[in-house]
């Protein structure tokens, strides 16, 4: 599974293998050093604790093993501990961090307001690979974007506020670059010293980044010795910090990425069953293919929010004022049907709440969703549905959960939200799976305190969703499979840019976003993704 099955649109560029004889080590041999590709300048230089420089290769002695956690005895996240790797790719655990200069991609793409962090889920989650690389004896050169800068410097899109959060989070100094390049960035890398960090300045600050610019990533390249992703949230960006930089350097994935694979593979490959996904949200579009795919996978579909509004109007209601999307009518109806042919049962609502306005302190009341009245919007579900819903989940064994059922960002309308929440929570507790996925979803669960119950919490918006659809996730991809040979480097895709396409194109001065909002991030993380 997640083979690195190329898709026949990707052209395959640099199927470089160097170094190696292409055969596994024995077990127990010293894995030899990496070597480094012709093209690549040997810029990394090993600062030895005298002052002194060597580029002599080391031979290196056997991997340290990274212990598993130990599986709690009880517990809903008993689940996901328990299994042996299931990306099938090359991790940490195999890596001898000891001295080695690691070139890590996060995903720091944190939910920022007035320059503070809404939400540290990303960074928190980067944290076991973080430290099991210094304790490793590694000295880390991180790197990851925020926002969407598009190739330019906006102070407001800096990572310092991340590199705060995490030096909190490891009782370890990280210090920032003023730029992911540079002078001061190359002396900063070469200075570092086993056991020690350092962040670079938001890759998307440099064009070449979502580009996937060859330049740009060799550059990056030569900040490391070898290369570990662990950016989930970001695999399924062909980026030159995700992807490119997989070319010039053996690659790894970290725990983060291990854990995700692991735990949204399971739900693909092996659910405990009944299997229900439970999808709400704003829109249908951007959901349609996970869907799909996900309909052909459980047993029951349960639908809120904006999400079961298009569902509703392609089952014949109106939804008056409601948030729907009429382009999305026809797949909704094409996924009914499909539904129904398969024999899974899609839940939907049958009461909501509608109000006069979307907003705070407006009128509101509980309709049937047969009479939904033209001139109100439907902006949660009702006590009926809610209680549906508690019962059509008592016998499942397992729960992926996207997108919450209302306006919960308004308490009013944030009822079968917190109410679902409270029933994923006790599921868990019961020892059901259960997945949540999407910043929004994730929020409200914090929110309520129920956050840290669910088997897992998936840091990828857009990422998670590709996953699931079967996508092949580039930024994983691009790591070879485990047991291959230290030196081994990836095969690379390489995005098609389309002409006059987002990477190609040039943009007029964009004005500075000081604020992200956590639902604008949202939005970046479900888009589609540019390599189509
Ligand atoms: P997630 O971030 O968990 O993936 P989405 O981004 O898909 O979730 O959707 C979250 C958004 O959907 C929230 O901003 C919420 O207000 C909105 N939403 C949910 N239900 C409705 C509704 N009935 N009408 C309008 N917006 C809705
Ligand atoms: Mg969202």
């Amino acid at each position: 599974m997640l083979a690195s099955s190329r898709p026949a649109n990707r052209p395959q560029v640099k199927p470089t293998i160097t170094g190696s004889n292409g055969q596994p080590r024995p077990t127990g041999a010293p894995p030899t050093a990496p070597s480094r590709p012709a093209n690549r300048p040997n810029v990394k230089a090993t600062v030895k604790p005298g002052g002194t420089t060597s580029t002599t290769p080391q031979v290196r002695p056997v991997p340290r093993p990274i212990p598993r956690p130990a599986p709690p005895q009880t517990g809903p996240r008993r689940m996901a501990q328990e299994l042996i790797s299931a990306s099938g790719k090359r991790t940490i655990r195999e890596l001898h961090m000891q001295g080695q200069r690691v070139l890590l991609r996060v995903d720091f793409n944190v939910p920022l307001s007035d320059g503070k962090i809404v939400d540290d889920s990303r960074i928190r989650a980067a944290v076991p690979t973080i430290k099991a690389l210094l304790d490793g004896g590694a000295s880390v050169v991180i790197m990851s974007h925020l926002g969407r800068p598009d190739g330019r410097v906006v102070d407001g899109l800096r990572l310092r506020p991340a590199a705060e959060r995490l030096t909190q989070l490891i009782r370890v100094n990280v210090p920032t670059t003023g730029d992911a390049l540079g002078v001061g960035t190359d002396d900063a890398v070469r200075r570092l010293r086993p056991g020690e960090l350092l962040l670079l300045e938001n890759v998307r600050f440099h064009a070449g980044e979502e580009r996937n610019d060859p330049a740009f990533a060799e550059r990056l390249a030569s900040y490391g010795d070898v290369f570990v992703n662990d950016a989930f949230g970001a695999a399924h960006r062909a980026h030159a910090s995700t992807v490119g930089v997989a070319a010039y350097l053996p690659s790894y994935v970290g725990l983060l990425m291990e854990q995700e694979v692991e735990a949204l593979s399971n739900l693909l490959e092996k659910p405990a069953r009944p299997f229900a996904a439970i999808v709400g949200g704003g829109k249908v579009s951007g959901k349609v293919a996970v869907l799909e795919a996900l309909i052909k996978k459980v047993d029951l579909l349960i639908l809120g929010g904006g999400v079961a509004n298009t569902f509703l109007v392609a089952s014949g209601r109106s939804v008056g004022k409601s948030l729907y999307e009429s382009k999305m009518v026809d797949d909704a109806r094409r996924i009914l049907k499909l539904a129904q042919d398969r024999g899974v049962r899609v839940l939907l609502p049958v009461d909501g709440v509608v109000a006069k306005e979307v907003t705070r302190g407006t009128e509101f009341k509980v309709v049937s969703t047969d009479k939904l009245p033209a001139s109100w919007h439907m902006v949660d579900l009702g006590p009926a549905s809610i209680t549906a819903i508690r019962e059509a989940l008592a016998p499942i064994k397992t729960i992926l959960w996207n997108g919450p059922l209302g306006v919960f960002e308004i308490p009013s309308f944030a009822v079968a939200t917190r109410e679902l929440a409270k029933v994923a929570a006790e599921k868990a507790d019961a020892g059901a799976t259960v997945v949540v996925g999407g910043g929004d979803s994730i929020a409200a669960l914090r929110q309520l305190g129920v956050a840290e119950k669910m088997t897992h919490l998936s840091t990828g918006g857009g990422a998670s969703l590709e996953f699931l659809e079967g996508r092949d996730l580039p930024g994983l991809a691009v790591v070879p499979t485990a047991g291959s040979p230290y030196e081994t480097l990836p095969i690379i895709y390489v995005s098609p840019v389309k002409p006059g396409g987002k990477a190609a194109a040039k943009r007029a001065p964009a004005k500075p976003k000081p604020i992200i909002k956590p639902s604008a991030l949202d939005d970046e993380d479900d888009e589609s993704d540019t390599l189509a």
